[in-house]
């Protein structure tokens, strides 16, 4: 048998250059009888004590949702990654993932709540506390008697975290710290327990981390809760600090780790988010399949017209590949996690390198999950016509809650230039061969194309060539691209964000292939028949995706012979030998959705 330090795991971002077994990639439909058993608890607790009070949290009634948080503690469903000696269930990255998912799908107010406690306002402790810090704070956050709260942003200070004003000066014994500033936009302010805080010391670089109590006598103020598009019943205020003493040893790390500690807490916030965003849009779709069976117009149920067929069908589509490639990085990270467990590495170590590892695949679900979600419920709302505009119909909520997901834990535009920047950062440490291959395609440009026939009688033969070939458009668009610009790459922010939406597309593209693969050869491809028509329907779509991004790119930064070369080398990995047939492929798709009268994958 092979163990888990000999198995060969693809590093974080190599997927673009390796070509992955199906075998390799875990799925949803690979969950053990213990995760199976933590989705259905979740799945009950959801539907018993969030889904039937949507008009409460939607009526911003703050106090159920600090309510059900806390009965989600009773549940053990807040400590579901915290080590057991702390409190926690001590459970893997998946089932940690499973949780975030199905408890989210309720309502964004209590997603969001959920999600700031458990990640970013739990985690920078696990990761990062000494065992003082950890004794004393985790087991009050796993069981929910405190609840945690992540103080990053400022007025001046968004995306650009790490130019906050909040200072934290040394008393003269040494013994304490003085905080004072100004934090805005903080989940989970007006109940939590404790922020995880970050703020300058004298002139240094980055920024430092801090536990802070929340205690009103110690300096600490909140400014009124925000009124939002959405998240009603997410309690999102500001915090106002005024020499507010924090002991010396509640500093997380050391000074001028902040920084650090923060990007970490939110590569691990990413991939949480693309879950939490997964069964909203599995309940959206499915509301959306039951409403448009029961709506008649023009004497015909309106999912019988074609244009409610395509809708259907891309929803369906876009949710399957949505969990097709979250669950496939999630196990990357266990696995991970488990080989440097395994290689002596301290819990801490484990989980911080085993998630750094896949910080690449974190922000393409980000913004690639988060962007579905968007579109499922906007889509939703049409299908619902003007009852979709109604304040009482499910859709107008789901579609202002899914709105934050594009812009909290980094921005999708955030997320998608670091995505391309750490790709690159990472060819240059060696972590991952871009140069090899994309010399290989520069070359193969110059060469004459082959004209074989291949045999595409295998099932997804030439959907995986496809896949190859969208690779080799990334290394000519990036190669070329890092070429001529150099560093300056990163000023060209254009480019950045089209070679990331190849990058985004091209992962997305190959989990989905990879999962039905898997699953056609274990349970049959004619079982598997309306999920492969979703893989070679989202395919098509990613390729589509990628010849507008690829072009464009080429167009901005070559000319003249070179501009020609690159733009027939596009043409060329962009082609299809056979084309599927969309059209067909949407049909099929809507007519089972619409059998089922759900979202059924
Ligand atoms: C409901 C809600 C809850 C939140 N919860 C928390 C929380 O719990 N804790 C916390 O610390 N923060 C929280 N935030 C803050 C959130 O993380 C920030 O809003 C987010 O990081 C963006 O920062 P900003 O709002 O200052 O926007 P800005 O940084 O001003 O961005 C504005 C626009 O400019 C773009 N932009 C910015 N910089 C660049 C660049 N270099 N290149 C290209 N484009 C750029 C952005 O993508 C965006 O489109 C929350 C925000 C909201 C709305």
């Amino acid at each position: 048998m092979e163990t888990q330090q000999e198995k060969e795991l693809l590093r974080g971002g190599q997927f673009i250059v390796k070509e992955t077994n199906c075998e390799d990639v875990f799925t949803p439909e690979d969950f053990n009888e213990e995760q199976k058993m933590m989705r259905d608890s979740v799945i009950e607790f959801n539907d018993r004590e969030i889904i039937p009070h949507k008009e409460r949290f939607e009526a911003k009634d703050y106090a159920l949702t600090e309510e059900v948080m806390g009965k989600a503690g009773e549940m053990g469903f807040l400590g579901v990654s915290v080590p057991e000696e702390y409190g926690g269930m001590g459970m893997g990255f998946v089932s940690t993932m499973i949780v975030c998912e199905y408890i989210s799908s309720g309502t964004g107010s209590f997603s969001t709540a959920f999600g700031a406690h458990t990640g970013i306002g739990t985690m920078p402790i696990t990761l990062y506390g000494t065992e003082e810090q950890k004794q004393k704070y985790v087991p009050k956050l796993a069981s929910g008697e405190w609840f945690g709260a992540y103080a990053l942003t400022e007025p001046g200070a968004g995306s650009d975290a790490n130019s906050g004003k909040t200072t934290a000066t040394l008393s003269e014994d040494g013994k304490s710290y003085k905080i004072n500033g100004q934090k805005m936009w903080i989940s989970n302010a007006g109940f939590c327990s404790l922020f995880i805080v970050f703020a300058r010391i004298e002139n240094d670089k980055n920024i430092t981390g801090f536990i802070v109590e929340q205690d009103p006598e110690n300096g600490i103020t909140l400014g009124e809760e925000e009124k939002k598009l959405g998240i009603h019943a997410s309690s999102t205020r500001q915090v106002f600090f005024s020499d507010t003493v924090v002991p010396a040893e509640n500093m997380l790390a050391g000074r001028g780790e902040g920084f650090k500690i923060a990007m970490n807490a939110l590569n691990i916030g990413r991939i949480k988010l693309a879950a939490a965003c997964l069964d909203s849009q599995r309940r959206i779709t499915t509301t959306a399949i039951q409403y448009a069976n029961e709506r008649k117009q023009f004497n015909t149920r309106i999912s019988d017209f074609g244009a409610i067929k395509l809708k259907l069908a891309e929803m369906a589509t876009n949710t399957y590949a949505d969990e097709s490639a979250s669950y496939r990085a999630a196990k990357n990270i266990e696995d991970r996690i488990a080989m440097r467990h395994a290689a002596g590495n301290s819990h801490q170590e484990a989980e911080l390198k085993g998630v750094e590892e896949y910080a690449i695949e974190c922000s393409i679900l980000k913004v690639a999950v988060s962007e579905d979600l968007q579109n499922c419920a906007d889509e939703g709302i049409q299908i619902f016509g003007g009852m979709g505009f109604s304040k009482d119909t499910p859709m107008e909520a789901a579609w202002r809650d899914a709105r934050i997901a594009r812009i909290y834990e980094g921005t999708n535009e955030i997320n998608r230039m670091l995505s391309v920047g750490m790709l690159v950062k990472k060819a240059m440490k060696g972590h991952v061969d871009l140069l090899g291959p994309a010399q290989a395609v520069a070359d193969e440009l110059m060469g004459i194309p082959s004209f074989d026939t291949p045999d595409y009688s295998e099932l997804f033969a030439e959907e995986k060539e496809m896949i190859a070939k969208l690779k080799k458009v990334f290394l000519m668009v990036a190669g070329s691209a890092v070429q001529k610009f150099g560093p300056d790459l990163e000023s060209h922010q254009q480019l950045l964000l089209a070679a990331s939406d190849i990058l985004i597309e091209i992962y997305m593209a190959e989990s989905t292939i990879l999962r039905t693969e898997k699953n056609a050869k274990r349970f049959g491809e004619k079982e598997q028949e309306i999920q492969i028509a979703m893989a070679k329907l989202y395919l098509y779509n990613a390729v589509s995706i990628v010849e507008k991004n690829g072009k464009e790119s080429i167009i901005s930064f070559a000319e003249g012979d070179e501009q020609r070369m690159l733009l027939m080398g596009l043409k060329r990995f962009v082609k299809y030998a056979n084309y599927p047939d969309i059209v067909d492929l949407r049909r099929t798709i809507a007519e089972k959705v619409k059998a089922e009268n759900k979202y059924c994958f």
